[in-house]
Order: C-alpha cells, then sequence, then structure tokens
C-alpha cells in the first residue's frame, strides 16, 4: 500500500497486536486499518517497540495541504482536529474507517490530556462529521454503525497511557 501523502510504500509494523501501515521510508506517517482497530479490546491500547519509535517522530506540518485519498479506497479523507488547542488533524475515511496520522501527532495526542468529556465530544464531533459525498453511507445504518465503532476503538488507541509516558520521558534525557 502507498502512503497517501508521500507515495512511498508502506510497512506494517506491530503496535502490540494490532498491525499498522507506516510510512517507514518516507515521511513516517501512520495508517491505522478499520479491521486492525477492531481487533482492539475494551481495554486494550497501542503498545510496543514501534509505538515507542512512531513517538520519536519529528512533527510534520500538515496544515494548507490538499485532501489526501484514502489508500485503500482513493475517497478523499475528512480532517478532523483532534484537540483543537493542539492543532493536530487526524484524517479519516468514512468509507473503510480507516485513519492517518502524520509523523509526529500521536505523540502530540498522547502526551495531551483528555478528560472522558472531551474525548466524547470529539468522538461525537467525528460521528456527526457532515460531508455531502458521504450521506448516501451515512444511509446505509450498518456502514455507519461500523465506522462509529471504528471511531472508538481509535480513541482507545490513541489513549495516553503511564507505559507510554514512561517512553516518552525516557528519550527526553
Ligand atoms: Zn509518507
Ligand atoms: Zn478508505
Amino acid at each position: 500500500m502507498d502512503c497517501p501523502v508521500c507515495k512511498n510504500t508502506m510497512v506494517e509494523k506491530d503496535f502490540g497486536g494490532v498491525m499498522v501501515d507506516v510510512c517507514a521510508n518516507g515521511c513516517k506517517g501512520m495508517w491505522f486499518d478499520w479491521l486492525e482497530l477492531s481487533k482492539l479490546d475494551e481495554t486494550h491500547e497501542g503498545a510496543g517497540q514501534a509505538l515507542a519509535e512512531a513517538l520519536m517522530s519529528e512533527r510534520v506540518k500538515d496544515d494548507g495541504r490538499d485532501r489526501i485519498a484514502c489508500p485503500k479506497c482513493q475517497k478523499p479523507m475528512l480532517p478532523h482536529l483532534y484537540q483543537s488547542s493542539k492543532e493536530v488533524t487526524v484524517d479519516e475515511c468514512y468509507l473503510c474507517g480507516g485513519f492517518f496520522l502524520d509523523a509526529g501527532e500521536l505523540k502530540i495526542i498522547k502526551e495531551s490530556f483528555m478528560s472522558e468529556e472531551e474525548r466524547d465530544s470529539f468522538v461525537q464531533s467525528l460521528i456527526n462529521s457532515d460531508v455531502p459525498e458521504y450521506s448516501e453511507a451515512i444511509e446505509d445504518l450498518q456502514k455507519n454503525q461500523e465506522r462509529t465503532q471504528a471511531i472508538k476503538k481509535m480513541t482507545r488507541f490513541l489513549r495516553p497511557s503511564a507505559f507510554v509516558r514512561n517512553i516518552v520521558n525516557r528519550n527526553k534525557t
């Protein structure tokens, strides 16, 4: 699969049982497949060496960029602000439920505290996003439910944890 930003071939990496496509030879962006996200159970979150590496990536400026196309469906992805004050954009493909994160965005998300309330409103803003080209799929109840589940799993994967804070602190010194 080619990276939607720089077109390099992406490499599958193990994030603690969840396979994530990483643009290892290019921009270091990350692609989260809906099927992979669906494997996460209620308590699981991203882990492992691949996650540690991803957290060391330098932030890439992605503002002003045209909409990127889903690497699987080739449909335009929908950018969402993860947390307005942090200016992190999560690109979502409505059709397949996949997400793309630019290099460095995972680190910012992991480091930023988000209350349950804020996370719920982020999830709601994604679920309620109104995109004309997606209206047909929104009427498809099953697709809509799958998407809602993918969004919830995504925020679970991104959840800040003690494990990750330890890695980040270690790498600062
Ligand atoms: Zn790339
Ligand atoms: Zn897609």
